[in-house]
């Protein structure tokens, strides 16, 4: 594989910088990699297990030079972020994100930064629950797709670039507008999760009652919502704060699904229940189909792992 960029700076090093960082190396897509993330721990961290080339102590002295600069930080931290590597971007340079909600980053990252340099917002649609440095693995990203969501005007050559980059990475690539991604997110991404917190929250008070029988026979349904729920607290309160619109709208649909299924619970309406359960079915058999999952009975956890390494 050939290099795409001369020097790429991660700023932020936890699961998706550190699986980019993997990616590139494995194929050599980057000629430097320079990385930068809040605390020295995790610096140090990147360092010691070869995440980058070098590693600086700001993110200002990490971008300066780069032809690409990932923001890889949770939601609420790319204004501040952008704020202060604005004025050190080198002019042609492309900066994109990786954030889980487009609308609020471009908002956020957008005015900060000088006309010579090329902001393409983008989204990929991979993850695990374990977050930091050492979380990350090279095929994260293999056959998921990467969102991307440029601005009007953005030069093809550039965008063309980035996805070379992503599509070496394993990702397919795909482009929209940024309000759409944001609700297709409130949809499959962001309402399951705070649903799968809520159950988790449930089964938590009533652990009171019935104590260790909750984790005993979690292999049921619940074993898979608190594998969600155990996601990182920073990255999924910003996703709700900046998310709000889209995922108010999906909750009051979901709000009203709950109570139709609730109703017919209570009237004993079988019928009912058994063609709902059909067609969320036939959801899952086509989400198997597109290779988004395999058909495996443990959601793919085990495949998973193995691509991890664990
Ligand atoms: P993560 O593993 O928690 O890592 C976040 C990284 O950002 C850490 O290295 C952290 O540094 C750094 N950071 C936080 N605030 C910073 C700041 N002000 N300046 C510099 N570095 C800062 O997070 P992640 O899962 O990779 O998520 C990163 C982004 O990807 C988020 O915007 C998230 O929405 C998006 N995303 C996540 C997933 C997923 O499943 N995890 C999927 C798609 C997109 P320290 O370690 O020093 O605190």
């Amino acid at each position: 594989m050939t290099q795409v960029y001369n020097r790429v700076a991660l700023i932020g090093l936890g699961l998706i910088a550190s699986s980019m960082a993997h990616a590139m190396r494995a194929q050599g897509l980057a000629g430097e990699i320079v990385g930068h993330a809040k605390s020295a721990e995790t610096r140090a961290v990147a360092l010691e297990i070869g995440l980058c080339d070098r590693v600086c102590a700001t993110a200002a002295e990490a971008v300066q030079g780069a032809d690409l600069v990932v923001l890889a930080v949770p939601v609420g931290a790319m204004a501040a972020l952008a704020a202060e590597i604005g004025p050190h971007l080198a002019p042609g340079a492309t900066v994109t994100d990786v954030g889980s909600v487009k609308q609020a980053v471009i908002a956020a990252v957008a005015p900060c930064l000088h006309p010579g340099v090329t902001f393409i917002p983008g989204h990929p649609m991979a993850g695990t629950e374990y977050s930091g440095p050492r979380s990350g693995f090279a095929t994260l990203f293999q056959n998921r797709w990467w969102l991307l969501t440029p601005l009007p005007d953005t030069e093809p050559s550039k965008i063309n670039q980035l996805r070379s980059l992503l599509e070496a990475m394993g990702a397919r690539v795909d482009t929209m507008e940024a309000d759409h991604h944001d609700l297709v997110l409130a949809v499959v991404s962001h309402t399951p999760h705070l649903i799968a917190y809520t159950m988790v929250g449930v089964a938590d008070h009533l652990a009171q009652v019935s104590n260790s029988e909750v984790i005993q026979y979690s292999a049921t349904g619940f074993r898979d919502f608190t594998r969600i729920a155990a996601s990182d607290p920073t990255m999924w309160r910003d996703v709700f704060l900046t998310n709000k619109d889209a995922v108010l709208d999906v909750l009051g649909r979901f709000t009203e699904e709950l109570f139709a299924l609730q109703r017919a619970i209570r009237m004993g309406d079988g019928d009912l229940l058994h063609a709902y359960f059909t067609r969320t079915r036939a959801i899952r058999r086509g989400i198997i189909e597109a290779g988004q999952d395999t058909s495996a009975p443990d959601f793919g956890r085990v495949a998973a792992a193995k691509a991890a390494g664990s």
